[in-house]
């Protein structure tokens, strides 16, 4: 689960012609992707000159911008698991600029990591991850009251791990996801227990406890394929990216925890009685 807010990325400037809006200026990507234009916005649109947004080249295996391409930090071969992952992403993910999974699965043999996005998921429309979830092999990585410790778990498990399951999203969003959709409820349910304090350090994350997919799906590789070095090998492109972004203007973003313990939390104290509980329960360190 990916934490909310992203530090700010160097972009290219995007030259618009004067007075054009963001609606005036989708790009064909986006229009092609159903990107919303209502009718009256859309009027006198193709009167305008034309001058579309072009999105800078990506890398093809690590999808990051070719002039800031992470390659030199990927194994050089994808590393071989046995473990196969299934990562679910919120829709709002994908387009986000700092991105996790493309690393993650840039490390993985393609047929051991599968992306599926979407918020909402079917029996009848997704057969095949309907018949993982039925699976007594396969774990869903969500933590709560119901879930078992991964590393506790596998040492009792009659039947060894195959699949695991991630939900990569915001918090409310992977939350969003694993209670509305009742194939969720179906793997066993497992958590990280874990005190590795996380090294995304450029998204304002909940607690210094909260870690990216990657280095979720990091920990879980590791335990599940019993090899610590898996951990360091899919690490190694993450830290390279915060490394770059702390060097091009981005700021180290501490945790909500560490700045309301530390009395630096910037904006006042929500007005809403369950927001306020919930910050006072981060203060605390309790779970929630
Ligand atoms: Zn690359």
């Amino acid at each position: 689960m990916e934490p909310q807010e992203e530090a700010p990325t160097p972009r290219e400037p995007v030259a618009q012609p004067p007075g054009a809006s963001r609606s005036q200026m989708l790009t064909q990507a986006e229009q092609r992707e159903g990107g919303e234009v209502d009718d009256a916005s859309a009027e006198g649109l193709w009167e305008l000159p034309v001058e579309l947004v072009e999105r800078r080249p990506e890398c093809g295996r690590c999808s990051r911008p070719q002039k800031v391409c992470l390659c030199p930090f990927l194994p050089e071969h994808p590393l071989h698991i046995s473990t196969h992952l299934y990562i679910i992403q919120h829709p709002a993910e994908e387009n986000k600029v700092l991105r996790t999974v493309p690393l993650l699965a840039a490390c993985l043999p393609r047929d051991k990591c599968k992306v599926k996005i979407g918020r909402r998921f079917s029996e009848e429309r997704d057969p095949e991850l309907s018949a993982i979830c039925r699976s007594s092999g396969t774990l869903i990585l969500y933590p709560g009251a119901e879930a078992a410790n991964l590393e506790e778990f596998i040492i009792d498990s009659p039947i060894y791990p195959s699949t695991i399951v991630i939900i990569d999203g915001t918090w409310s969003q992977a939350k969003d996801i694993f209670y509305k959709n009742s194939l969720f409820r179906l793997p066993k349910q497992v958590q990280l227990n874990t005190s590795i304090s996380s090294q995304y350090v450029i998204r304002t994350q909940p607690t210094n406890r909260c870690l990216s997919t990657l280095e979720c799906a990091a920990v879980a590789l590791s335990i599940l394929e019993k090899n610590i070095s898996i951990h360091e090998t899919l690490l190694r492109p993450l830290q390279a990216l915060c490394s770059f972004q702390l060097q091009h203007g981005a700021q180290i973003r501490l945790s909500k925890e560490h700045l309301l313990r530390n009395g630096l939390y910037p904006k006042p104290m929500p007005k809403n009685k369950r927001k306020l509980r919930k910050m006072e329960l981060l203060i605390n360190s309790v779970k929630i």
